[in-house]
């Protein structure tokens, strides 16, 4: 009897034990899921009727500047879900392909938690001089919300939870998507590489490089209320930025279909880059200049611009453990190098 009630105490705090190590195994992966799927990108290639990413690798090569963005971007944002009765909205953008302004009824449709909706296409994006291209047009989508819709659905339309979209003056983004198109001009060499390690081929620009830049559109850089809210005379006066550069940053003034923009940084402002530990300065991803045969990274000036309207940034990780083996082997290869020089 004793002996009965000892062993089924102890099944079942084995029962418990089980159960509290099943718990910490869901909560575990609770944990490393919500690491992991912060914010990601789905790509729209429907209104791509030149065809610019019929090839795979052009894909690829986009889906690895969105991953970029991936790793380091850890807001939370609502999903956007209409009920087809008083709660509709229309999503306002230029169709990459053709430049048209569109309205779509509750399209994108399926705007889910933290996902943001990039409509891409290909198309002629002419020449701001004899020898420069337009290269890409990165744009954050309007959105239009009838009046009968509820207060709540509105807001989650506008700022998809980010509080601070809500504000006057804006201080945050929540955006939906927006539409990037690239320049498909036979005269620009573009370079696809979703490895990032091949070299780019002469005279070509690196498509890596651009899509990055544009994402930043979409996401709000250049645009956002809480972007324009800090521009003052010429010059962006975010709190981020003004610490990294140690003044507010010029800004250049740029006009494309007769609007005028001050939604990028000076040409020639170079910074280290971010977030890898190849610290080489660079031009800033986020002015309007671009080379062929160059890739550039977000600098840190860039990165503070994305703080400044509003953007969570993930602390810099920690080297990877192969980087610190490389380091150490490194750091041999240097001793072994000297110890034999010495012993010459
Ligand atoms: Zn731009």
């Amino acid at each position: 009897m004793a002996t009965n009630t000892y062993n089924k105490i102890n099944i079942q705090s084995i029962i418990s034990s089980l159960r509290i190590i099943f718990a910490m195994s869901f909560a575990f992966i609770f944990i490393s899921s919500a690491k992991v799927s912060a914010i990601s990108f789905n790509f729209d290639y429907n209104m791509d009727m030149n065809g610019f990413f019929n090839d795979q690798i052009r894909k690829d090569t986009l889906n690895k500047a969105a991953n970029y963005y991936e790793t380091i971007l850890i807001d939370h944002l609502s999903a956007i879900t209409p009920d087809g009765f008083k709660n509709n909205w229309f999503s306002e953008f230029h169709a990459p392909d053709t430049g048209m302004l569109v309205q779509q009824l509750n399209h994108p449709s399926d705007i889910m938690d933290d996902v943001i909706y990039i409509y891409v296409g290909g198309r002629p994006l002419g020449k701001t001089s004899e020898n420069d291209f337009n290269l890409g047009l990165g744009e954050r989508g309007g959105y239009k919300v009838p009046a009968e819709a509820d207060q709540s659905f509105k807001d989650t339309v506008q700022a998809r939870g980010q509080a601070g979209a809500l504000t006057n003056p804006q201080i945050d983004v929540g955006p939906w998507g927006g539409s990037i198109a690239f320049n498909n001009d036979a005269s620009v060499k573009w370079f696809f590489d979703p490895t990032l390690k091949e070299d780019i081929t002469k005279d070509s620009f690196d498509f890596f490089s651009v899509a990055l830049h544009e994402i930043a559109h979409v996401l709000g850089f250049g645009n956002a209320g809480a972007w324009n809210s800090k521009v003052v005379d010429g010059r962006f006066t975010g709190i981020n930025t003004r610490i990294r550069y140690g003044w507010s940053v010029p800004l250049e003034r740029t006009v494309f279909d007769s609007n005028i923009a001050f939604g990028h940084y000076s040409s020639g402002i170079i910074d280290s880059v971010y977030c890898t530990y190849d610290k080489t300065p660079q031009n800033v991803a986020m002015d309007t200049l671009f080379s062929d045969e160059i890739r550039e990274y977000l600098t840190e000036l860039d990165v503070a611009g994305l703080k400044d309207i509003g953007w969570q940034i993930k602390a810099k990780p920690v080297p990877e453990p192969s980087t610190i083996a490389m380091i150490i082997v490194g750091v041999a290869g240097i001793k072994l190098l000297k110890n034999r020089f010495k012993s010459k």
